[in-house]
Order: structure tokens, then sequence, then C-alpha cells
């Protein structure tokens, strides 16, 4: 079936032509609103190595909160188990920014990819470190695992969600007066503004997410990232809360563990088959690439990859 993988690509990617430009690009952060909603890429990389993508997949652009799977990834290389004391393991259910939540949970945020969680990752992350430091660390940490030293953080995306994150400030001085950040939180938003300005292509992202694909071990590198079951974990944290409350649609659509962010990236795992990603900036309600979703579900219905069966 890998054999025809880049027909079934070309296939989605001609068919979702007219679709181009639906949904809403994020202009929360001013630096987002500039990008042009009519772009669309795809890439897939199978586990044995082959590349299949198209249209806008050579163009680099923010990933956001895809980021935070490999900062979760990280947190975890760090801390192990411990991680799990400062950020639970649930759907939210609510909105990738919401604040309610975290004073019922007295500071401590459901899950590791709604803002507030990856805010308290991103303070693990520092954990021994600088702010530069920690940087640096993820950034060559994404570096490794998509085997490109050319992946760059885009410092106007920084500078213009650090000028306009009210409600990350809002989340990450919440947390600190619970006593759930270790760092000041000027030092924990840098790191987390940072990582989220990561810009990374579709293949680029789509070779990054290979190792959770293939067990933890990255076959195009031969580098062991995690063990398996740690691989197994984050894929199911992806499944159960990669898009925030629209998880659930995703699984049954698309039912893949999947990472969204609000660049309109998204980055999906078919374990022991691929790993892809697709970027397309128009958002639907959740604040999940429209169009990228539509294109993961051509993508999982015509491949038979769905982790629920055929
Ligand atoms: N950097 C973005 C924010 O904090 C990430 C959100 C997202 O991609 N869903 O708002």
């Amino acid at each position: 079936m890998t054999d025809d993988l880049q027909a079934i690509v070309d296939r989605i990617h001609a068919k979702l032509q007219s679709r181009l430009g639906e949904g809403k690009v994020a202009d929360y952060i001013p630096q987002l609103a500039h990008v042009d909603p009519r772009k669309f890429g795809m890439a897939v990389v199978t586990v044995d190595g082959k590349v299949n993508s198209a249209g806008d997949c050579a163009e680099p652009f923010s990933i956001q909160s895809v980021s935070k799977v490999f900062t979760l990834t990280l947190a975890l290389g760090k801390h192990g188990e411990t991680t799990w004391n400062r950020v639970g393991r649930e759907p939210s259910g609510s909105p990738f920014n919401s604040i309610v939540q975290l004073e019922q949970e007295a500071g401590k945020p459901r899950n590791p990819f709604i803002n507030a969680g990856a805010i308290a990752v991103s303070d693990l992350v520092l954990a021994g470190h600088t702010p530069r430091e920690a940087i640096g660390e993820i950034l060559r940490f994404v570096r490794y695992l998509a085997d490109d030293e050319t992946i760059a953080i885009d410092p106007s995306v920084a500078k213009s969600e650090e000028a306009t994150g009210y409600r990350n400030f809002a989340l990450a001085n919440f947390m600190r007066s619970f006593n759930k950040l270790s760092h000041p939180v000027e030092h924990v938003l840098g790191v987390y503004f940072h990582h989220c300005a990561i810009s990374m292509t579709c293949t680029q992202l789509a070779r990054a997410g290979l190792f959770l694909a293939a067990n933890g071990r990255n076959p195009m590198t031969g580098h062991t990232v995690v063990s398996s079951q740690r691989a197994r974990r984050i894929n199911a944290l992806m499944l159960t809360c990669g898009h925030y409350d629209g998880s659930g649609e995703f699984a049954y659509r698309v039912g893949l563990p999947g990472k969204s962010g609000v660049g309109g990236g998204i980055m999906a795992v078919a374990p022991g088959r691929a790993s892809m990603a697709v970027w397309s900036p128009g958002l639907n309600q959740n604040g999940n690439s429209l169009v990228g979703s539509l294109a993961l579900e051509m993508l999982a219905d015509e491949t038979g990859w769905s982790v629920f069966g055929h």
C-alpha cells in the first residue's frame, strides 16, 4: 500500500484545493496574522525512511503548540515520572488557553499540551539552566530528532507573542501563586514563547516525529530517543489531549495520535507505519487546522492507518 502513498498524498492535495483559505488564521499573535491563508503542505515519512510530500511541504511555518510534544519528551528525559507531579494526563475538554480549570485544580494543569501544562513543562526543562541555555537545548533536541541542523527559531514570532501573551502571563502567574512554578514567570515564558516560535517545514516535522512511529527509535538516524514504553505513552497523550477540546473529534475522524498548533500545523503518528505533518493556517473553532484535519482524515481513510482499525 505504501507504494501508492505518493499518489494518495497528491490526490488529497488536489482534492483540497477548493477548500484552501477556509478557517480563521490565528491573529492574536500579530506575527502569525500575516501568513498567507492559502498555504497548504503535506509530508508523510514512512518508518523505512521514504518521504512522500505535496504542496508547500518545504516552506517553514511556526510550529507553535506542536513543539509541546518535544518539550514533554525532554522533560520526561530529565525528570522521569516525577514530571507527572506537576502536570496531569487527562484531556481537558477546555480551550487551549483556558484559565478556569486551573483554579479548580489548584494550579496543576490537566495535561502537558494545553498552554498551562506546557508552561509547567517549560519550567521543568529550565531546571539547572538559564533561559537561553534551555532554549538552546530544546532547539538542539528538535534538530537532532529531525536530523536537520538548519531548523531555527523565528525571533520575530517569539517577540510578537511576548508582547501580546497576556493570557499566558495570566496562566503562569496563576501557577506561580500556587507555588507550581520553580522559576520566575518571565524566564519560564521566555522558554515557552521561544519553543513555540520554532519554524519547521512539514517534511522536517514529519521526520522529527518518526521516533514516535517507530517505538522510540528514529529509523533514519538509528538514534534511540526514548524507550518504546515512553513512545507509546506520548502517543496516548497526543491521541487524548493533542487537539484540546477537539481531541475527541480528531480521534473520531482521523484515529491517529496527533498534535496541532495555532500556526496551522499538525504532526500525527501512525505507529509502526509513518509519521506525518500537514500545514494549512486556517483554524477551526477549536484552534486546530481546518484543512489540515481534513487532509489527515482523508489520509487515514485511504491508508487504513487509524489505530482503531481499518
Ligand atoms: N504559542 C501559542 C500560545 O501560547 C500556542 C498555542 C497553540 O498553538 N495552540 O497561545
